[in-house]
């Protein structure tokens, strides 16, 4: 970046404008960030965002919040886009490497909302800024989690959690005296699937699993959330956002998504976070902390909701759960290699290519076949991430092929 781009966004940030910038910005998260941002305009400055292959998305977005850069990651994308925002100022570009460029750009409050580990470099590429990163792309803390702490540490960045369970124990968490804190709860909606019965699970199809009952989503989250795996993503998670060994992190279900997770201290005090299922209030939470900006969110209505009721997660139905204690429990790379074998799996099952539950048993067979060496380093994570999921690829031919499959 030119130096005198750098001097103006760094005036702009002095003049009080918060310079900001979404990677991810058409998806779920993404839109949710828009909407805000579009509501406090006075507050923000967009400088970039950045889609896949959402052309028409990312030039509707970029005519919206006029930030100066947006970029398509698809580079088959870039005519359409440059077109749709001739005459605008607004400077296009493509490829991933022009996401890492957008990322790396210096700005206060960087969204993180790629989707699975496509969001790794980007998202690196932010903490070695020291930005402000609002944190929504689980899978690569998953997949990368103390390489991502020791650079955030070391580039002096700061990470806030979106994820509505992770935000909600950032706030509730006593940072100051951590040895107060016994165990972090976390709660889990239990998904479309929560009262279906194992054997009817086999039949399911990828419209029923997307279809969550309290949020709307992307795609691949909301599978996470009918296998569970997605809760399971969450408790590797806050191990690494909170410094919380695994047993100490308890899941427990909340079919109306009320309470967003809770933190126990020594005392037997509990404490919790309560909203309705709207990602516009954590994300706005990180969007102004340490401060509060308004949020369109509805708003809580506890007479009207009357009932709050909580059930221990079913394990048998619902194995994912258990394949991430255990990845995480085996540390080094199996954490990746779960969340490689995953992401295969489940856009093999949105492809209609596997069945609903080969999603668990295909990612527990890749975390017997794939290496898991501790990475050392970010490329030792990408090169993890590739091998698993060539296996796991090779595992959905074996089902589609009819022969592994359960
Ligand atoms: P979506 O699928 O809705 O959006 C994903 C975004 O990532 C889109 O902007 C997409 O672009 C972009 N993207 C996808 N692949 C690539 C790639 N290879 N290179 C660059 N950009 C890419 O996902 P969500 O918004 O639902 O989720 C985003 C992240 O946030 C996930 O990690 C999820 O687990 C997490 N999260 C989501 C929540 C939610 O409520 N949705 C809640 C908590 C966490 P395009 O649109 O062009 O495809």
């Amino acid at each position: 970046m030119a130096v005198s781009e750098a001097a103006v966004l760094r005036e702009q940030a002095s003049r009080g404008r918060r310079t900001v910038s979404i990677l991810g910005a058409t998806g779920s998260v993404g839109r949710s960030t828009a909407d805000l941002l579009a509501l406090h305009r006075e507050r923000y400055e967009v400088v970039a965002i950045t889609a896949h292959r959402d052309r028409d998305g990312l030039v509707a977005l970029a005519r919206e919040l006029r930030p100066r850069l947006a970029v398509i990651a698809d580079p088959a994308g870039y005519a359409d886009v440059l077109a749709g925002l001739a005459g605008t100022g607004i400077a296009v570009a493509a490829g991933p490497e022009a996401v890492v460029e957008a990322a790396s750009r210096p700005v206060d409050w960087v969204m993180a909302a790629i989707v699975g580990t496509a969001g790794l470099a980007p998202t690196m590429a932010a903490i070695r800024t020291g930005a402000t990163v609002a944190f929504a792309s689980k899978e690569c803390l998953v997949a990368a989690g103390a390489l991502m702490m020791a650079a955030i540490r070391r580039h002096g960045a700061t990470l806030l959690p979106v994820d509505s369970e992770h935000n909600a124990i950032f706030q509730v968490f006593d940072f100051a005296r951590p040895e107060s804190i016994e165990r972090i709860i976390l709660t889990a909606s239990g998904g479309p699937f929560r009262t279906v019965p194992r054997a009817a699970l086999a039949g399911v199809t990828p419209e029923q699993a997307v279809a969550h009952p309290n949020w709307r989503m992307g795609a691949k989250i909301s599978v996470d959330s009918a296998t569970m795996m997605n809760k399971g993503l969450e408790v590797i998670e806050a191990h690494h956002l909170f410094a919380m060994p695994g047993p100490k992190i308890d899941v427990v279900v909340h079919p109306q998504s009320i309470v967003h997770s809770l933190v126990a201290y020594v005392d037997g005090s509990v404490l919790a976070q309560l909203g309705s299922p709207d990602m516009r209030t954590p994300i706005a939470h990180t969007l102004a902390w340490p401060d509060r900006i308004a949020a369109p969110s509805p708003r809580l209505d506890l007479a009207r909701i009357g009932t709050l009721s909580f059930e221990a997660p079913d394990d048998e139905r619902f194995p994912a759960l258990g394949l991430c204690r255990q990845a995480m429990g085996a540390g080094g790379g199996a954490p990746a290699v779960l969340n490689a074998a995953n992401e295969v799996a489940v856009a093999a099952f949105l492809d209609r290519r596997i069945g609903f539950l080969d999603i668990p048993a295909l990612v527990a067979d890749a975390m017997g076949r794939a290496g898991t060496a501790a990475p050392s380093s970010i490329e030792d994570v990408v090169a993890l991430d590739r091998e698993a999921r060539h296996v796991a690829a090779s595992l959905v031919g074996d089902r589609e092929a009819g022969m592994g499959r359960r």
